[in-house]
């Protein structure tokens, strides 16, 4: 059986006060100031947008891919920095998809639909409507075009900062350059992060529309968190090193999308998630089973996985008629909840084969056991360096690898325990 998609298979919301994000945005390149200008964004681990104009990108594909590679946005700007309000709708569409497209191949691969700036901070009503995605304007213009003094440009940014700006420079001229660096520095003193404009968007809980005209992320004293240490490009999920098991857990159904259509495969694994993924694993009918834990509300995406694990001696809590669906998965307790599982299909025999990792002395002494069935099976590795790592969380990757290797070691193992009996 397949559990009901969930929106999300867990959301989590921090909202502190008093943030300072700031997105800088450079427009027009790539140029032959973009290389250093990436270099020291690198030394100051800012990540930028670049609003990139189509037709240059030939000529600088191997900057469009650093640009890319190294953490920063790559946004639209037109093929030929284009008014976009006098074109028909088959120019305009052209001078967005050509764009797209030159930077998808200077990268490597698709990019997805990016956000646009129009040229000149020109839109109108058809722009909006036929653009498909966000419009990405300003809040700081520092006039670095006109002016081709860096202190200029400097000092017009650090006097106009605040949270949640916008900041605009062009990667064309080496005062520009030279400017948004020297005020990159005096604003990371006064306590500013600088994210891209997706990133400065999401931490302020805003969701970009398409066709929505955007000058600022408004400073509403939100910040959801710090840099998501669990996040991962997903355009980049054909690179990961478990993809191969991602694509199976989907293709099989015993995944779904963590939020939205991301498959998050570096968050860490919920006890709730876990659970449910097992309960997809074994074929059953997991409905009718009486949920006993206080802490699992009763019409959640897990709620029953979680009666039917428990009833079954799968997963227990962690006392007081509690199981804590939200708490993450470590390496051994995956284990210990995959050697039940194992137990439960009746797929013996044990196995004694002594664990030989470094940090064998590590795994607590309940899962023990656990951990060498999964590790004899071979359903669980080390991580490298012999080492087990069992108190670390276990990924969504992780837990892909696992489910991918049992599937396939034990075949539709309960329906043939449920043919046989
Ligand atoms: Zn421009």
């Amino acid at each position: 059986m397949t559990l009901p998609l969930s929106a999300a298979e867990t959301t989590a919301t921090r909202t502190t006060t008093g943030s300072k994000l700031l997105a800088i945005t450079f427009d027009d390149g790539p140029g032959n100031y973009t290389a250093s200008l990436l270099d020291a964004l690198a030394k100051r681990n800012v990540k930028a947008t670049f609003f990139v104009v189509g037709n240059r990108v030939s000529s600088y594909s191997a900057i469009v891919k650093r640009e890319y590679e190294e953490g920063h946005q790559m946004a639209n700007h037109s093929w030929d920095h284009a008014n976009l309000t006098s074109l028909g709708y088959a120019s305009f569409t052209s001078e967005l998809s050509k764009t797209q497209n030159a930077i998808s191949s200077a990268v490597g691969h698709d990019v997805g639909q990016l956000v646009l700036r129009p040229p000149g901070g020109n839109y109108n009503a058809n722009v909006k409507a036929w653009a498909n995605c966000p419009l990405i304007l300003w809040s700081i213009d520092p006039k670095d075009w006109k002016d081709r003094n860096a202190t200029t440009v400097k000092n017009r940014i650090v006097s106009q900062a605040k949270d949640g700006a916008i900041i605009l420079v062009h990667d064309l001229y080496a005062t520009s350059v030279q400017g948004a660096i020297a005020a990159i520095d005096e604003l990371q003193a006064q306590g500013y992060t600088f994210v891209t404009v997706n990133e400065l968007f999401r931490r302020k809980g805003i969701t970009l529309q398409n066709g929505a005209v955007y000058m600022s992320a408004p400073s509403n004293g939100i910040d959801l968190g710090p840099l998501d240490p669990y996040a991962y490009d997903e355009t980049k999920l054909s690179q990961h090193w478990a993809y191969t098991y991602i694509t199976y857990v989907k293709e099989h159904g015993l995944m779904n999308g963590f939020r939205e259509d991301l498959f998050g495969p570096n968050y860490p694994m919920t006890r709730g998630m876990f659970v449910t993924v097992i309960s997809r694993l074994s074929g059953e009918t997991v409905t009718g089973y009486e949920n006993t834990f206080s802490d699992v509300n009763n019409n959640t995406w897990y709620t029953e996985a979680v009666a039917w694990a428990a009833a079954k001696g799968i997963v227990q809590g962690v006392g007081n008629s509690l199981f804590s669906p939200e708490a993450y998965v470590t390496r051994e307790q995956a284990c210990v909840i995959m050697a039940n599982y194992l137990a439960y299909c009746g797929l013996g025999p044990a196995v004694t084969t002594p664990l030989t990792f470094d940090d064998t002395d590590q795994i607590s002494a309940w899962a023990k056991q656990g951990v060498t069935v999964m590790v004899g099976k071979g359903i669980i590795n080390g991580k490298g360096n012999n080492l087990l790592d069992p108190k670390a969380y276990a990924t969504r990757a992780e837990a892909a690898v696992i489910l991918t290797k049992f599937d396939q070691l034990f075949p539709n193992t309960l329906t043939a325990q449920h043919w046989r009996f």
